[in-house]
């Protein structure tokens, strides 16, 4: 396998099998290279739960590099690309040559969680929880949507909630990063 230079370390990348995806890790800066096409995958089929989500992206977090990057693989100059992530202001590097993007540490934890706070993420987990509660007692299905169908504010509740400690987890992320990294 030929290798590729980190763009910030310039350290070999090494493998990783990241959520059941093949990405390159940096070994000193923890930034990964991943394929675009399984960007999408890893972002929206988490396999991690919010805590692991949330320390992996707070010990690999050291700041969104502000400065242009060159593609590991091609060199050519990388597009900055915003991470979508509503109220934080974090973006990955692109190269659309490659297909190829650059997270910085802790980046694509935080894109995982971010993307948890989706209404395409929240209806997903709805979904499994009905279809969970469908196989348990099949018999109950009506009961059960119609159930579903009559609690709109405390489903709305629950995804608040959930939707908050995503933010808080992200918050503290970066409050602890701006003490340590100051500007
Ligand atoms: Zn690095
Ligand atoms: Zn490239």
């Amino acid at each position: 396998m030929i290798t590729r230079p980190c763009p910030i370390c310039d350290v070999a990348l090494e493998p990783e099998d990241y959520e059941g995806f093949r990405v390159l890790r940096c070994p000193e800066c923890q930034g990964h290279l991943v394929e675009l096409t399984r960007y999408d995958a890893i972002r929206r089929l988490p396999s991690k739960g919010l805590a692991e989500l949330e320390t992996e992206a707070r010990d690999g977090f050291q700041g969104d590099s502000a400065h242009v990057l060159r593609c590991p693989r091609c060199r050519g100059v990388m597009a900055k690309q915003p991470l979508h992530i509503p109220g934080f202001d974090l973006h990955l590097d692109l190269c659309k040559g490659c297909s190829l993007a650059w997270f910085d540490g802790g980046e694509l934890a935080m894109a995982q969680l971010g993307y948890q706070t989706t209404a395409g993420f929240r209806d997903r987990q709805e979904l499994k929880r009905r279809h969970e509660a469908l196989a348990v007692d099949p018999d109950r299905k009506a009961a059960f949507e119609e159930a579903v169908a009559q609690l709109p504010l405390e489903r709305d509740t629950l995804s608040q909630s959930f939707k908050e400690s995503v933010f808080d987890a992200l918050g503290h992320i970066l409050f602890r990063t701006t003490l340590r990294w100051p500007l």
